[in-house]
């Protein structure tokens, strides 16, 4: 008799230590890429609570072109966020070249701005810090929706609970896995490289985009003056190389506006970052198992499984 009630001392005393460490918020946002921090600055300027979980620490670099149109400049003032500190390189200029090197050149009516993601989300993961967003640097694991409101797992077990829940995970992620979405299975054909550097023959206001056999890259320059060359291939051309200088040597350089950049420029990072699967494809439907959480929400969402955006804007 006492063995029992003190066991259920204790589970009673384990519940209320589970329950005060679960943290609630009014809106949990999972993963801190663009969609993820401009979503936690506009909710915190509207007084809500929010805590964003994301997977990696700032300042970090990303496979990006890093070149952003200038329509953002609204949606970042209506955000409070000041790009003068920071210094983008402004962009004007389009040159656009085939494999063998024909290229044609024009003045962009918008034009844009090169901005490392160096730069750019730890901006913005500063901004949000800064008018109170609550940020957690874990993997989230898992996201259930029970009793009206959503629960959410980290990989160290940690445990939120929260009104809304955004999924700002990016196009492909664990969380798709365990929600067993369609797209998750389907296997994309391109990967992305990326790499800065140092070549001052290029010119500040230009993007240029060139093709090659089996994918295109985009050259421009960000604010520290390095110049990012971010392309895009497809596996089939890239798995006869062993490894990206092979693949540059013999494949980026047929084209000669490429040729020449990698002749004379000097690489900044060690390594080039790489991403595999990225795919075109749209993500999901609302047929898919996740979609009866929309109806608990409502129409005006209890979660957005998609907000991963079309290019910045
Ligand atoms: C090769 C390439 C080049 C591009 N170039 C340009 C360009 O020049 N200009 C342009 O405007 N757009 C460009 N884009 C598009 C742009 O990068 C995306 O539109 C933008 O990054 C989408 O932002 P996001 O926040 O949805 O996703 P992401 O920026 O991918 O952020 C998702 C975040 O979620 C985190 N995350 C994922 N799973 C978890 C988890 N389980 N727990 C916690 N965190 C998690 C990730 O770590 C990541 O930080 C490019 C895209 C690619 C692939």
């Amino acid at each position: 008799m006492y063995q029992e009630s003190r066991c259920f001392g204790i589970g009673i005393l384990c519940f209320n230590r589970y329950l005060s460490l679960v943290e609630h918020y009014d809106i949990i946002i999972v993963g801190a890429g663009l969609a993820g921090l401009t979503a936690a600055l506009d909710l915190t300027l509207k007084k809500h609570s929010v805590l964003v979980i994301e997977k990696d620490t700032f300042p970090r670099h990303k496979v990006c072109g890093e070149y952003v149109s200038n329509e953002v400049h609204d949606y970042l003032d209506h955000l409070g966020v000041g790009l003068e500190e920071v210094r983008p390189i402004s962009i004007n200029t389009l040159l656009l070249s085939t494999g063998k090197g024909k290229s044609v050149k024009t003045k962009l009516p918008l034009g844009g701005f090169g901005i490392s993601r160096y730069t750019f989300d730890n901006l913005l993961y500063q901004k949000a810090v800064s008018l109170g967003a609550n940020f957690l640097f874990q993997k989230v694991a898992s996201i259930s929706f029970q009793n009206n409101g959503f629960k959410v797992f980290t990989n160290i077990n940690r445990a939120f609970t929260s009104k809304f829940v955004i999924g700002a995970f990016g196009k492909r992620s664990n969380i798709d896995k365990s929600l067993d979405r369609a797209f998750i299975k389907r296997k994309s054909h391109w990967l992305g490289i990326k790499s800065h550097y140092v070549y001052d023959d290029f010119p500040d206001d230009l993007v240029a985009l060139h093709t090659f056999k089996g994918g295109y890259g985009g050259l421009s320059k960000t604010e520290s003056g390095a110049l990012n060359f971010c392309y895009l291939a497809t596996y089939k051309s890239f798995q006869k190389y062993k490894s990206v200088q092979e693949f540059n040597e013999n494949v980026i350089s047929q084209n000669p506006h490429l040729r020449t950049f990698l002749k004379d420029a000097k690489p900044i990072f060690e390594e080039p970052l790489s991403i595999a699967q990225i795919s075109f494809h749209k993500k999901g439907s609302r047929r898919e198992p996740y979609s009866d959480v929309w109806r608990f929400g409502g129409i005006d969402t209890s979660a957005l499984w998609e907000w991963y955006g079309d290019g910045y804007t």
